[in-house]
């Protein structure tokens, strides 16, 4: 497929490298490898993901021609800017970026912005060959969008998503801007990997960048290509997903945190899904049970919620989340 208005030609199943923190290098440099050989050619990371970027770099280094790198800043100063981009560039082991992404900072940066004018100059200095943006609000998606100065938006989308983010995958195809769809498997919340990229198949400008961390999670998406279509199965799968999760429900994605209580929101708020839709008693143990006892601390204070893209009652998503564990960890309700 084609990515927008960078004319870059990449494979469909693009790779989210964040999760590859969490593995060794050893089995993050096979996984990277075994995605390469299969034809994934986009790769999506951040100076933010701890060792990512150092993986990538030493997984790709002799091939890195054949292959397209996005990493991410969040910096808001031209001097840190240039710090990370420094930095990134050692990590990967190249001179040059093909995708350079402000991280959801604080506000959707203009011409008139230094932080832009840094990223300009690293784009006229070829280090960086196109500049996007990855945002989880939706006003400074269609700023970004509106303002002309972006060859890309990342944005969470999947089947889960709405109408609001619909309009956006049309109105970026409009623009001719790439929209490359974070959070495709909904936070880790969809299990149906198939009928995940059936539906994103059918939106000819998204790029999906799977947060892949297991050679059997990467299979899977290998044996999907654009003949993978919508079928009437996976369509009901999808609705009946979508009846069991509902409009209020919090996807993972922590831009709410910290809290000042030191409570784990997006595991706590999102705690009635993970233990019907995966394995109960891992979530059952003593670690979890504390966490959870832990939003029984919660103040009421709010602050949270201003910072959540989806505008969730967080207070009271807890409350229900725990009373629902509690009921479950003592057997009265029974799963
Ligand atoms: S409302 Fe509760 S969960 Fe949210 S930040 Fe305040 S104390 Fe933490
Ligand atoms: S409550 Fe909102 S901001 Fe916090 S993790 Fe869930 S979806 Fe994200």
């Amino acid at each position: 497929m084609r990515l927008g208005k960078t004319n870059l030609e990449v494979n469909k199943n693009g790779f989210g490298a964040l999760p590859i923190q969490r593995r060794n290098e050893k089995d993050s440099i096979e996984i990277l490898k075994t995605a390469y050989e299969n034809g994934i050619d986009f790769y999506d990371t951040a100076r933010f993901y701890t060792d990512s970027e150092e993986k990538l770099g030493k997984a790709f280094k002799n091939v890195r021609e054949d292959i397209y790198l996005a990493s991410k800043t969040g910096t808001e100063t031209p001097e840190e800017f240039w710090k990370d981009l420094e930095t990134s560039l050692k990590e990967l082991k190249t001179d040059y970026l093909d995708l350079y992404q402000f991280h959801n900072i604080s506000f959707c940066p203009k011409k008139e912005d230094d932080i832009y004018q840094a990223m300009l100059d690293a784009k006229n200095q070829g280090l960086v060959n196109h500049i996007g943006i990855t945002t989880h609000k939706i006003t400074h998606a269609h700023e970004a969008l509106e303002s002309g100065l972006y060859e890309t938006l990342q944005y969470p989308f999947s089947y889960l998503s709405g109408e609001t983010e619909i309009e956006l995958v049309e109105k970026c195809a409009k623009l001719d801007v790439g929209f490359i769809a974070m959070k495709a498997m909904g936070g880790g919340l969809i299990k149906n990997s198939k009928a995940s990229f059936a539906y994103i198949n059918q939106f000819d400008n998204v790029l999906p960048i799977w947060g892949i961390q297991k050679l059997e999670e990467l299979n899977e998406f290998l044996s999907y290509d654009e003949s993978t279509t919508l079928t009437d199965e996976l369509k009901a799968d999808i609705e009946d997903d979508k009846k069991e999760l509902g409009e209020n429900f919090c996807r993972g994605c922590g831009y709410c945190m910290p809290c000042p209580e030191g409570i784990n929101i997006s595991l706590c708020a999102r705690m009635s899904l993970w233990i019907r839709r995966f394995p109960t008693e891992p979530n059952m143990d003593e670690r979890t049970q504390k966490i959870m006892e832990q939003t029984k601390d919660c103040t009421r204070c709010y602050s949270c919620v201003d910072k959540c893209p989806y505008e969730l009652d967080i207070p009271e998503l807890l409350k229900e989340n725990y009373e629902d564990y509690i009921n479950v960890l003592k057997g009265r309700t029974i799963i």
